[in-house]
């Protein structure tokens, strides 16, 4: 979403809570954690807060968050082709890593917990602080850097070939 966007949505908080506008600073701290959420999604997240809230969130951020993990929870049952939303801590919803285990260097693919906006049930959906604490190093930019798993018979075979 874009800052004007953001002010329109906190307006309408504001005025139905009948609570005072916050000041810029306390709105740009809000707006920065919560910019990649999709401007799409703002009505449902209004919606939300109004009725799981008899006062002003205590927390607004986290209850925006909370809200939009809602939203994209009913649209990833309801959608097959998915746009996938600009989240500062992944890529398209996924997290890779390398964890050595071993001695070897094992590549883990995690689903973002803060963006949730991945379904592939077989991946954990950790956020990038839990990854990091569980002794993952997360991989820059998100490349796939994982070469293909080599094919013992194939190997086996080409050798032949060549013998
Ligand atoms: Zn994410």
């Amino acid at each position: 979403m874009i800052e004007s966007e953001f002010k329109v949505f906190i307006k309408g908080i504001c005025n139905y809570f009948e609570r005072k506008r916050p000041q810029d600073d306390t709105l740009e701290l809000w707006f920065d954690c919560v910019k990649w959420i999709k401007s799409d999604s703002l009505d449902f997240i209004q919606k939300k807060i109004q009725n799981n809230n008899d006062t002003f969130p205590k927390n607004l951020p986290n209850a925006i968050i909370s809200a939009y993990h809602v939203f994209m929870d009913s649209r990833l049952n309801a959608e097959e082709d998915q746009v996938y939303v600009e989240c500062p801590h992944c890529l398209e919803g996924f997290i890779y890593t390398t964890k050595k285990a071993w001695g070897m260097n094992y590549h883990f693919t995690f689903r973002c917990g803060v963006c949730r906006q991945r379904n592939e049930k077989g991946l954990p959906i950790k956020t990038p602080w839990e990854i990091e604490q569980a002794g993952y190093d997360i991989i820059d930019g998100g490349v796939e850097v994982l070469a293909p798993p080599v094919d013992k018979n194939r190997v086996v075979s080409l050798l032949k070939e060549i013998v």
